[in-house]
């Protein structure tokens, strides 16, 4: 059983809102449309933290030709726009949610250089997968928010009014409405929509053993995390009265080890994603309690 980082990841950590949006109401949401950035910088760099919010400042700026909800790099979501708020991603733009992944991803309308269009291989490195899963998990929760069904619809799907989950290029098929053929050919839908139903996007699957163990060991660590978070604050607080500057040195001192990784991880972000990575752990623990229960009737 491996992890990478984005498993544990997945929290809205900054607000950076959009210059562009139409007027009138987004509900009901029927669709929620994957985009690639296109950066057009290639392999990996079109991915690496910072880019969500270089992208979300870009989408800031009046001159931008366009926004999108959600914005994911490997470290960081950065939301855009309200959910209820029509975006400018992929026309016609009412009843949908974008979700721009941070990559090179597009074919021929968003490129200048077709080598730059992510293969499937690059979408699945450990450099850029953080992100797509981030977007998945993402995409999962605004299914389950909005009732939309987890499923990857085709361009007949999408004509014929059904409600799921595809990608810009799938919507610009079907109605010719913009030119951009993102997230590309080879992006890994396959892997997306698994854990988008719930899946960890592994091929290995959990056993009751591992969640127990994950789940003792993210309860003793969110317990140590709040208190050295909770000190940390103090401090932070006290210095800041001192020197702000010394403040944020504090803040940038303060890394924990992930236990699975081993990586470092600055402690705010580590707690958030414990958080989130316990309620994933719970819900786990229950799909495997009734199946279970289905097990012994
Ligand atoms: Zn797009």
């Amino acid at each position: 059983m491996t992890y990478v980082d984005g498993v544990w990841g997945w929290c809205v950590v900054r607000y950076i809102p959009a210059a562009h949006h139409s007027s009138g109401s987004n509900s009901p949401v029927n669709r929620v449309v994957i985009h690639a950035t296109c950066p057009d910088v290639g392999f990996p760099s079109a991915s690496r933290k910072g880019r969500a919010v270089s992208t979300a400042n870009y989408f800031a700026s009046p001159s931008a030709g366009g926004s999108a909800h959600y914005v994911c790099d490997v470290g960081e979501t950065v939301q855009c726009l309200s959910e209820s708020t029509i975006g400018w991603h992929a026309p016609p733009n009412p009843h949908s949610l974008g979700i721009e992944i941070c990559a090179d991803g597009g074919s021929h309308a968003s490129f200048r250089v077709p080598g730059h269009a992510y293969t499937r291989e690059q979408w699945l490195d450990p450099r850029v997968w953080p992100a797509v899963e981030r977007a998945a998990i993402l995409c999962r929760q605004l299914c389950d928010k909005y009732n939309v069904p987890k499923r990857k619809l085709s361009v007949a799907d999408l004509k014929a009014g059904k409600r799921g989950v595809c990608g810009h290029t799938d919507v610009t098929d079907a109605w010719h409405q913009s030119d951009h053929d993102d997230p590309g050919p080879w992006f890994p839908w396959d892997r997306f929509m698994a854990v988008v139903n719930g899946g960890s996007g592994e091929s290995e699957e959990l056993t009751v053993a591992d969640v127990k163990a994950l789940h003792d060991q993210i309860k003793q660590l969110s317990a140590q995390l709040t208190g050295s978070v909770n000190k940390l604050h103090h401090d932070v607080g006290v210095v800041q009265l001192q020197n702000g500057d010394l403040g944020k040195r504090v803040d940038a001192l303060s890394w924990v080890k992930n236990p699975v990784t081993g990586k470092l991880w600055r402690t705010k972000d580590a707690l958030w994603s414990v958080w989130y990575y316990v309620l994933e752990c719970r819900s786990r623990i229950d799909r495997l309690e009734s199946a279970v229960n289905g097990l012994k009737k």
